[in-house]
């Protein structure tokens, strides 16, 4: 069975707060980035291509807290992570704290697939996307007028919480291709009103991003200064290969147990050897959508 998930970040999503247009605006761009990736896997290409072509899709689309429509740094600039990992070898290629980088996806795969390294940030990471002919921007492109005016707010005051402001959350995709082949994405502008500098999970390879043939591929959401702590999406992973619980079982353990333990809330999406899709949290809702050669298909926010 192939299979993609994606995620467009998790969080206190209150139904009142949410207009019906713009919960349409989410389904739609949810629904967009899951056709992309899908058509990938159906056509027979690999779990890495379409995690790539879903999580591209969402940087581009300004709802969504990655790449253009990011959330600011406490300066007022947009700063973005990303990762992507293999898990036919267990490649991994990361960039974090980026400003100019269009798709952040695409230079963490090109920092995995043409660097000897894993993670890069700030101006090496900008130097090696312009050697790669990387598409860059000026920061301008990246700051929507909704970002700006969330960041006002939390400078004011009006916003108690450091988590990403309701629903507008990070981005990610795991699938599973025909060869059996898992892969997982992440991209994220992190949380607003964050110091310039500041790293979340979603870089972090183990932390927000984690993908192992023959276990399972996990991309997380949430407050990432617990997902570091708890070396999350690996947890998961790792409860799955040595303790054979289900993916299910151990994305439980991680949000309920050790997350909630650490003070944390958030998301994950996985999939495991099988195709088996499973998406989890312990926040009002998660933008979230599933597909698979079954016959599953599914968008969904509570
Ligand atoms: N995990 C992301 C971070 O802390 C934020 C999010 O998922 O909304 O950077």
């Amino acid at each position: 069975m192939y299979a993609i998930a994606i995620h467009g970040g998790a969080g206190a999503v209150p139904r009142a707060s949410l207009s019906p247009e713009r919960e349409l605006q989410y389904r739609a761009g949810l629904e967009a980035a899951l056709d992309g990736g899908y058509a990938v896997l159906e056509r027979g290409g690999s779990s890495l291509d379409a995690v790539t072509a879903a999580v591209r899709l969402l940087e581009d689309d300004p709802a969504f807290n990655a790449g253009r429509g990011a959330a600011l740094t406490r300066e007022g600039a947009a700063e973005l992570d990303a990762a992507i990992m293999d898990g036919r070898e267990q490649r991994a290629g990361a960039v974090a704290a980026v400003r100019h980088v269009k798709n952040p996806v695409e230079l963490a795969r090109r920092v995995m697939e043409k660097s000897r390294h894993v993670l890069l940030v700030g101006p090496g990471a900008e130097e090696f996307a312009l050697e790669e002919g990387i598409a860059l921007m000026p920061n301008l492109y990246f700051r929507t007028p909704e970002r700006i005016s969330q960041l006002e707010h939390e400078q004011r005051g009006e916003r108690v919480s450091d988590l990403v402001p309701p629903g507008k959350g990070t981005v990610g995709a795991v699938a599973r291709d025909r060869d059996g082949n898992l892969a997982a994405a992440t991209s994220t502008g992190g949380m607003t009103n964050k110091r310039p500098g500041r790293v979340g999970d979603s870089p972090i390879i183990g932390a927000g991003t984690y993908a192992k043939n023959g276990v399972c591929a996990v991309s997380a959401t949430g407050h990432g200064e617990y997902f570091i702590r708890a070396v999350a999406a690996h947890h998961v992973c790792a409860a799955v290969e040595y303790r054979g619980l289900t993916l299910e079982l151990a994305m439980r353990e991680l949000l309920d147990d050790i997350l909630r333990g650490l003070g944390g809330d958030g998301g994950l999406i996985g999939v495991d050897r099988d195709g088996h899709v499973v998406m989890q949290f312990s926040t009002e809702g998660m933008y979230r959508g599933a597909r698979d050669s079954s016959g599953r298909s599914e968008i969904a926010i509570y």
